[in-house]
């Protein structure tokens, strides 16, 4: 399928079975899971595995597109499907290929459903740690972020090794015990601002047995940060979604509230959150390009949370509400403030709320005039 076809069908997916159910989805699991079986009955699960392995295998631009329609219509479900895509895109690359034939054929469609827990990888000293042993590797530590509780029946945790690499594996997903003696301890879905559906849970390893079987790979720690610096927009698209959604209540509010200020500050939001997407698509992911990609990647960020902000503005006290679609797409921004954040992504988000650019300081003078 055309790649501009599939993200017309998914919008209209979104737009008339997400929507509307939105604010649900934000909160209660069932509603969340029973949007992410929609993408799943339209095989969308598994959108960077390769069709050998029963994968839609889209091109990265396809999928950023697919990702920013996600995020415009359900934040909670962007977040929660980000994380299964991934696990499908590492699965895919392992050199395991008995884990593959196991979970990869299933991904797609919802059957098999995957989490994950790296982002601590970043972190020193490393709150999780792997020794090796004959038969695998003995998992030791807290993995302190892992989204899915209750909906994915697996996730690939990592562990920092002595030597400097990191050991992923797949773990079981709930709380449990070893013949060996090995325990998995999830604590209670932690009480978050946003996207609370989703079930974030932080996991204990207690001489947790890695079996070499489960084993997908092992990679030097330092891979993160290589990557880290790479895939510096992906992100972003998120906050594209993000951005997009605020507009959008804000027009919604326009036809009930027909201020000229309102049509101001929409058209001149919309002029640059144009601006920042095609920025944000066109930019070249090559390495060398990092300083200004990371550049995009604050200002997404920022833009996400001003557009969600101004929502918040022109609904008035209603959007003080927990359940206001601006309140909603409020609290979403400032989850994509810090996902995936690494220390050079917080150091420029937080440099350019220091000194917001001239385009904020234009619409303040549109006022004036
Ligand atoms: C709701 C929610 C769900 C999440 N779900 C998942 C999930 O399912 N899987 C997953 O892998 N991740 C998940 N994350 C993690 C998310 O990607 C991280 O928030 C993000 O990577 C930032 O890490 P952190 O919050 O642990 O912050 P920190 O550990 O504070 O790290 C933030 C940055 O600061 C740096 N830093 C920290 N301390 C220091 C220091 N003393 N000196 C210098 N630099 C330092 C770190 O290296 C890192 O780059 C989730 C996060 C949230 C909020």
């Amino acid at each position: 399928m055309e790649s501009s076809t599939l993200i017309e069908n998914v919008e209209y997916l979104l737009r008339t079975e997400i929507a509307p159910k939105s604010a649900e989805i934000d909160c209660h699991p069932a509603a969340l899971q029973a949007a992410l079986q929609v993408l799943g009955k339209a095989s969308l699960l598994a959108l960077r595995v390769p069709h050998v392995w029963g994968g839609r295998e889209i091109s990265e631009f396809t999928f950023q597109c697919f990702q920013e329609q996600v995020a415009r219509y359900s934040g909670a479900l962007a977040f929660l499907q980000a994380q299964h895509q991934s696990a499908g895109t590492v699965l895919s690359r392992s050199e395991n290929a008995d884990l593959k034939r196991q979970y990869l054929p299933g991904m797609g469609c919802g059957q098999a459903l995957v989490g994950i827990s790296f982002a601590h990888l970043r972190r020193s000293p490393p709150p999780v740690t792997a020794v090796a042993l004959a038969d695998g590797y003995l998992l030791n530590g807290e993995l302190p972020w892992v989204t899915g509780y209750g909906f994915f029946q697996t996730f690939i945790g990592a562990a920092v090794l002595p030597d400097g690499q990191a050991v992923y594996g797949m773990l079981p997903f709930q709380t449990t015990e070893q013949a060996t003696g090995g325990k998995l301890t999830c604590s209670e879905p932690m009480a978050l601002a946003a996207m609370n559906a989703t079930q974030t849970v932080t996991v204990h390893c207690q001489n947790w047995l890695l079996p070499k079987s489960e084993v997908v790979k092992v990679s030097p720690v330092s891979a993160v940060a290589v990557s880290d610096r790479l895939n510096v927009l992906h992100h972003s698209f998120f906050a594209l979604g993000c951005a997009r959604a605020g507009l959008d209540i804000l027009t919604t509010v326009y036809q009930t509230k027909p201020l000229p200020f309102i049509q101001l500050a929409q058209e001149a939001l919309e002029t640059e959150l144009a601006e920042c997407r095609q920025s944000i698509f066109s930019a070249n992911p090559d390495a060398r390009c990092f300083e200004q990609n990371l550049q995009l990647r604050a200002w997404a960020i920022e833009l996400a949370v001003r557009c969600a902000h101004a929502a918040i503005a022109a609904s008035g006290g209603s959007a003080n509400g927990m359940n206001h679609p601006a309140q909603r797409v409020y609290r979403e921004a400032l989850v994509y403030t810090v996902s995936g954040q690494t220390t050079a992504v917080m150091e420029a988000t937080l440099t350019r709320i220091q000194a917001p650019g001239r385009k904020a300081f234009n619409i303040r003078n549109s006022y004036k005039s």
